[in-house]
């Protein structure tokens, strides 16, 4: 009599499929209207959201994925917020969060514009330099400060006045 052995295995493989389907509904849902932001290196989605002004404490809908295996890169997280598009100055600044972040706009469940958070070479009026005596400090209200991108990754731009250069961290912690 193997029935209840049966009923039991079935009823584990269902659990399992059910699981399966929900990670799986879970990473390729659609929204209708908003912004997806995927290819974020791991562990930065937080900070993601923070740039976006942390859109779930105004009601809106927000979806992590956290930590996934990726074949761009090793493991990514993903944002997802619906009625929600992201601006041309938080593309920018997402660049300095996640370099080979990916981004859709997404209009009624079509993807209407996709935009590459590249950091770009020259940076005018987002970042400021750290170096007391730079003159893009010491003359705030005159001189906008300009930083020329260093190193890609880990990312470091450098000051046009002083040369000082801003780490990934300097960055990070600037940016909220
Ligand atoms: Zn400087």
């Amino acid at each position: 009599m193997g029935g209840p052995n049966e009923n039991g295995n079935s009823g584990a493989s269902d659990r399992r499929r059910k699981r399966l389907s929900e990670k799986q509904t879970m990473l390729v849902q659609k929204i209708s209207d908003g912004t997806v932001i995927d290819h974020i290196a791991a562990g930065k989605a937080l900070s993601v959201l923070r740039l976006l002004g942390n859109p779930q404490a105004r009601g809106d809908t927000v979806a992590l994925v956290m930590n996934v295996s990726s074949s761009k890169m090793k493991r990514k997280d993903i944002v997802k917020v619906e009625g929600v598009e992201i601006s041309e100055e938080q593309v920018q600044k997402l660049a300095l969060i996640a370099p080979q972040a990916s981004v859709n706009i997404i209009r009624s469940y079509r993807v209407v514009d996709k935009k590459n958070a590249v950091p770009p070479k020259l940076l005018s009026g987002v970042l400021n330099c750290n170096n007391p005596t730079c003159v893009s400090v010491k003359e705030k209200d005159s001189v906008s400060p300009i930083f020329s991108l260093a190193e890609i990754s880990p990312l470091s731009y450098q000051c046009k006045y002083c040369g000082r250069k801003l780490a990934e961290q300097d960055i990070l912690s600037q940016l909220g």
